[in-house]
């Protein structure tokens, strides 16, 4: 007989070691997440799951301040939470507008263009918030069906200023998408205060819990756009007209077989943030990133973000010049067991990016961080030359 044991038939996954996961997600997985993911499997229409399910639906509008009856997890990673706000909402020719300022803009501009609607971007400096004015400007010019913007800009450390760009857009009557992927379990989320009628997540951010699950919530007005599309929703898989079956009501109906595990371990992740407290998640997450911030400064680091408009989970530091920022990378991940994360696009080369996201949002943590990068900036071979 052979040995079966984990070890012998997978050492690659024995080899593995746990990292201080400081990039842009995924983030540190508490143990007692770890332990949900591995309960027995059940089957997805077992009246027992069905209880977790309903139990998620109120965690999720708890942490996303809303009241929305249509609250779920979507399957799949936040990309598939933006491809399901959009590919529901959307209808070919239907007028939008994206407010870019990275790679998450981008991003919706193209998942959005790709169902055939009408797409204008207002485009604002990478690394600098969205100006409600210009937005303003735009909406006196053109009507919208749909005004989209990223909440928490994670490609560049931005907080977008979504309560005041809401307010800009209530009175023209488009529908207000918002991106929450980076800020749901960091920061406070309103989704009711800011007039926001989609808006989706994803669970490897500040909810610590492993890749996987995109969760979402559809306002009264979005959950009426989407009853009274002409038009088939164009993506099966997605389409939320025949995933509420499953999610709602007293008799649920198969639409596809929903990540049981992964489902144990949001309900179990969700929970850890809810009994610490919202206030208190966020206060650690403010406290962790102001110590960041500070040591930062001590080795003369600067940030790319102005502090107002800095978002406490996603840290864009300046690489200094004459600083080797793949080597420094390599080195804290070779040597301390650190991973932080590089730029994107127009920043490559120029950030890093430190994330301090949900279970990994502690001092000790930024200690061991900052211990680690004065190592690397002392250390000659991450110097470059010329
Ligand atoms: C990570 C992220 C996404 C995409 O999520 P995936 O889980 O990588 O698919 C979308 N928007 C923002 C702001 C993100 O940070």
């Amino acid at each position: 007989m052979t040995d079966a044991s984990s070890d012998s038939l997978m050492p690659r996954l024995k080899r593995l070691r746990e990292v201080l996961l400081m990039g842009p997600g995924p983030s540190c997985v508490p143990p007692l997440v770890y332990e949900a993911l591995a309960r027995p499997t059940i089957g997805h229409l077992d009246p027992a799951f069905i209880d977790i399910m309903d139990a998620i639906k109120d965690q999720l509008r708890e942490l996303m301040g809303t009241g929305n009856r249509l609250t779920i997890p979507v399957s799949g990673t936040g990309s598939a939470g933006m491809e399901t706000c959009f590919v529901n909402l959307i209808e070919p020719g239907d007028t939008v507008l994206v407010l870019v300022n990275g790679v998450f803009g981008q991003r919706m501009t193209d998942v959005a263009k790709r169902l055939r609607a009408e797409v204008d971007t207002l485009e604002f400096q990478w690394g600098t918030p969205v100006q409600v004015e210009a937005v303003r400007e735009q909406l006196q010019k053109k009507e919208y069906r749909i005004v989209a913007v990223v909440h928490a800009e994670t490609s560049t450390g931005v907080c977008n200023p979504v309560a005041e760009i809401g307010e800009v857009i209530r009175p023209t009557g488009a529908l207000y998408l918002v991106d929450t992927v980076t800020s749901l379990g960091g920061m406070p989320v309103q989704m009711d205060a800011w007039g926001a009628d989609a808006l989706y997540s994803g669970t490897q951010k500040c909810l610590s819990c492993p890749p996987g699950l995109a969760p979402i919530s559809f306002s009264e007005r979005a959950v009426q756009k989407l009853q009274a599309r002409a038009t088939k929703v164009p993506n099966w898989y997605l389409d939320l007209t025949l995933i509420v079956n499953y999610w709602e009501g007293a008799q649920r109906a198969y639409h596809h077989t929903a990540p049981v595990n992964m489902l144990y371990a949001l309900h179990q992740a969700l929970g850890l943030i809810l009994a610490e407290g919202l206030e208190n998640v966020y206060a650690r997450h403010g406290t962790a990133h102001r110590r960041l911030v500070e040591g930062l400064e001590e080795f003369d680091l600067e940030m790319l973000v102005e502090p107002g408009a800095r978002l406490p989970m996603l840290n864009a530091v300046l690489v200094p010049d004459g600083v080797d920022e793949t080597a420094v990378r390599r080195k804290l991940l070779a040597e301390s067991g650190i991973e932080i994360g590089a730029g994107l696009g127009p920043l490559a080369g120029r950030i890093w990016r430190v994330g301090l996201m949900g279970h990994t949002a502690r001092p000790e943590n930024v200690d061991r961080f900052l211990d680690a990068l004065s190592d690397a900036l002392n250390d000659p071979a991450c110097r470059r030359i010329g």
